[in-house]
């Protein structure tokens, strides 16, 4: 309720966002719809406890948006709706849980574009917002901007921020790493056949004080186009804006006529690795064929995916069917 109250002022429904099955647009839409989440490379470089706990939000999220996207979500409503989730359970490198930079603050990056009209939002440095997403989402709305910064963050009064102590310390962290990064994604296709595709992180930690990876930048993390593909990154985000990598991902596709896997392994494999980065993709094509690519000498890629009647997870190579 009070969530609600406090977005009232905003132009979309954020109201509907949080919850499951609410602005309904393709409940009788055909396509054979599909929502993939990952939770960020490094999996291993979490306890198995909180391994677990990543796990079962995952799956749970998903359970959620399977039943949502059944009853004619919005591809663009259940990354929002997704993301807000992992972002709010301090168990994820984004929200609540992102890692801080060397001045030991927590800035965040999010991303968001919805693949119908090709508009996005995006919001880089934030430190108070509690759902970068949502603020994502609100540039989105705003017309398509790009916000950084305490200034840039004005914009985003209308949704909820909170202080300083929110945001998870890194002494409370599982198993605090020199080197602890990860980022939050998530490429939907609804009932109606669009695709959506979001992205969100704390970058890594130690980073540079305004340093902005590539989780914010639509082409590098986050690219979205109905009829061809939804794409979310994870990784060293220079590299991923070196290569353009999300939308060099779709081009090969577009252009190339290239299938999504074949697509995603050359952009990780031939690009980003071949330049010295590490880092993992995951995309989903318009007919729901979904493609995960990641080196393997990086701990894993927690990722998980929902269609109509299956739900699957994996870490490494495989991924295993959940009831
Ligand atoms: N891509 C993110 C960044 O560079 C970090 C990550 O995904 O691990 O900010």
């Amino acid at each position: 309720m009070m969530k609600c109250m406090l977005l009232a002022a905003v132009p979309i429904s954020f109201c509907s966002l949080a919850g499951a099955a609410e602005g309904l647009g393709c409940a009788s839409g055909k396509a054979p719809f599909a929502i993939a989440i990952h939770g960020g490379l490094g999996e291993t470089q979490y306890s198995s406890e909180v391994q677990s706990k990543r796990r079962a939000l995952i799956l749970d999220v998903l359970r959620d948006a399977q039943h949502s996207l059944a009853a004619g979500a919005r591809a663009i409503d259940a990354v929002s709706s997704s993301r807000a989730r992992l972002e709010g359970s301090g168990l994820f490198n984004a929200g609540k849980g992102a890692v801080s930079n060397s001045a030991g603050e927590v800035t965040l990056d999010a991303s968001i574009m919805d693949g119908l009209d090709r508009t996005t939002g995006a919001v880089a440095n934030f430190k108070s917002v509690k759902n970068p997403i949502l603020a994502a989402r609100l540039a989105l709305s705003a017309g398509n901007r790009f916000f950084v910064g305490p200034d840039g963050e004005n914009f985003a009064a209308n949704i909820e921020h909170v202080p300083k102590s929110y945001f998870v310390h890194v002494e409370e962290r599982p198993q605090p790493k020199p080197t602890q990064s990860g980022t939050i994604g998530a490429v939907v296709l609804d009932r109606c056949g669009n695709l959506a595709a979001g992205t969100s992180t704390g970058g890594y930690n130690e980073k540079p004080v305004g340093r902005v990876g590539d989780s914010p930048i639509i082409g590098a993390a986050t690219f979205a186009a109905n009829g061809v593909v939804a794409i979310s990154t994870t990784g060293e985000g220079e590299y991923f804006i070196r290569t353009s990598a999300a939308h060099d991902l779709y081009a090969q596709m577009k252009y190339g006529k290239k299938s999504v896997e074949a697509a995603a392994k050359d952009v990780i494999v031939n690009q980003v690795a071949k330049l010295g980065g590490q880092g993992g993709v995951i995309a989903l094509d318009a007919k729901g064929h979904f493609a995960v690519v990641f080196r393997k000498s990086q701990g894993g890629l927690l990722r998980g995916i929902a269609k109509k009647n299956d739900i699957k997870v994996g870490v490494f190579e495989s991924m295993e069917s959940v009831k």
